[in-house]
């Protein structure tokens, strides 16, 4: 086979060219640092970690992290198995000795005879004569490829900032409380009239809140990131600081709504929370980009009537990356559909953090390689946490009434959110328990949908199904 060239030696680079490598096809793995540096990355190694040690909870029986952990292992991630070998003690957590992780991975790619490693910066989109090619160039790809992929994609289809508003689990949200309504019942395409989920303050609660906001601590930009600020997309805590009104006029604004559980009374400010994947199990704050550390976030976003039990599938941020509008863009093997053969991989596709980042990686190899070998590319069922990333990235596309086929695609970690809910009446109270909550049937949900995607796992690869060692 002529070889697959993969762009970028991060944590999806690296996969991807293991997991072509392993499929019995050459790997070119371009690497520019050596060359050119970042402004994150510290050494030349692949695979660094450019900030904390974790790659998070390790539990595969009922956190979304822990099942992506469990299927990368069952795929013979790289990735994975060298975060296994240089572990550290860290609770539930995978915590790794950050240079003996990287050592690891760059001794295995550079030992590895199908993969050559060249340290180069890559200024464009690949030649022609690359015909399959992987981008995996991370949120500080170098200037020139991103000027390149802007090119060829359109100005508004690569972000260089990421302006999240944190993403709440519907079903933590109290609807004694809140209710569903638009504003002004406007119903848009594809919309009810009741698209929002919106949550009442008084004037008491809002003042609270805003004080709040105001003294809460916020994480600072680095100096390379700049500034970001720029109209319509200021943290909430900087919009409360310019004025105690600013936010009841902004996205706080109570007007053409009505309270469904209080007709009678005018809420004095409303937190509205809009739809934000497909399947109607994650919402987001709207306007609620913020630098709070989180911790910060999570108690005064709990200070909001209805939010009070609220569990977040993220928090929000606002940081340097570069990332593509990968739904519009990507067709569901990854492949830039303005270019048959130029696959994305990691960050640059709109997932967030290290383990997904290198399970992208993992996915856009496979299938790189399967096309490679003239074998159908097999996509993950989206059961899988697997394939309930890639379903976000290439299909998580949402059109709202408010932004006709415009919706801003947001970066996303793996969680219970994304994955396809279980099949109704599956959520049994176990026998001889009396009193089985809320909070029961979450948990048990978790575990549910977490060894449904294993089972789906271990089918799609062809495998039988290993008990995670976590399990216990
Ligand atoms: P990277 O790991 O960055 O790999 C991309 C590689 O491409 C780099 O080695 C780079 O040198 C190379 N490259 C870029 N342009 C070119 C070019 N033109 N030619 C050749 N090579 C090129 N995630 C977490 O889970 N936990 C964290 O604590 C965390 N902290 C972060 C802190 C910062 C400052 C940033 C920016 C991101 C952080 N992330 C974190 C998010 C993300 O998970 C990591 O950035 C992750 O490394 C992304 O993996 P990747 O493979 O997509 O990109």
């Amino acid at each position: 086979y002529s070889p697959i060239h993969v762009i970028g030696g991060g944590l999806a680079g690296s996969e991807a060219a293991w997991q072509i490598a392993n499929a019995g096809v050459p790997v070119v793995l371009h690497e520019m640092r050596g060359v050119r540096g970042t402004d994150a990355h510290k050494t030349d190694g692949l695979a660094e970690l450019v900030c904390s040690n974790s790659f998070r909870s390790d539990d595969a029986t009922s956190n979304a992290v822990g099942v992506i952990h469990a299927e990368m292992r069952m795929a013979g991630s790289l990735i994975m198995a060298c975060a296994d070998k240089h572990q550290v003690p860290a609770g539930g957590a995978l915590a790794v000795d950050r240079d003996g992780f990287s050592e690891a991975v760059t001794e295995a790619i550079h030992n590895h005879p199908s993969i050559t490693v060249v340290r180069e910066e890559v200024e464009g989109l690949p030649p022609k004569e690359w015909d399959l090619a992987i981008v995996a160039t991370g949120p500080l790809t170098a200037p020139s490829l991103a000027s390149a992929i802007q090119a060829e994609t359109g100005a508004d289809a690569l972000a260089f900032f990421d302006a999240i508003a944190p993403i709440v689990y519907r079903d933590s949200i109290d609807m004694d409380i809140c209710w569903y309504q638009s504003r002004y019942d406007k119903v848009g395409p594809g919309g009810t009239g009741k698209d929002y989920i919106n949550c009442p303050l008084n004037e008491e609660q809002y003042n609270a809140f805003v004080d709040a906001l105001i003294a809460g601590d916020t994480v600072g930009f680095k100096e390379w990131e700049g500034t970001p600020y720029f109209d319509g997309c200021l943290p909430i805590e900087v919009m409360a600081e310019r004025g105690r009104e600013t936010l009841r006029h902004g996205p706080m604004k109570p007007m053409g709504l009505t309270n469904a559980h209080n007709p009678t009374v005018k809420a004095y400010a409303v937190v509205q929370l809009r739809q934000d994947n497909a399947l109607g199990s994650l919402y987001n704050m709207v306007g609620f980009q913020t630098k709070l550390k989180y911790g910060a976030q999570a108690d005064i976003f709990r200070m909001i009537p209805g939010l009070a039990n609220a569990e977040f599938a993220r928090l929000g941020g606002l940081h340097r990356n570069t990332y593509i509008n990968s739904p519009t863009l990507l067709d569901s093997s990854l492949t830039l559909k303005s270019r048959p053969g130029l696959r994305f991989a990691g960050q640059i596709t709109g997932c967030e953090g290290y383990v997904e980042s290198a399970s992208v990686g993992l996915l856009a190899g496979r299938f790189a390689a399967a096309e490679r070998r003239g074998e159908a590319v097999s996509l993950p069922p989206a059961t899988t946490a697997l394939g309930s990333l890639l379903g976000h990235i290439t299909g998580g596309h949402l059109v709202t009434d408010e932004e006709p086929g415009k919706r801003s695609f947001q970066p996303m970690n793996i969680n219970f959110g994304l994955f396809p809910e279980l099949e109704p009446g599956s959520i049994v109270k176990p026998e001889g328990v009396k009193r089985f909550r809320g909070k029961d049937k979450t948990i048990m949900k978790r575990q549910l949908i977490a060894k449904r995607a294993l089972s789906a796992c271990a089918e799609w690869l062809g495998q039988p199904l290993p008990l995670p060692e976590t399990a216990a």
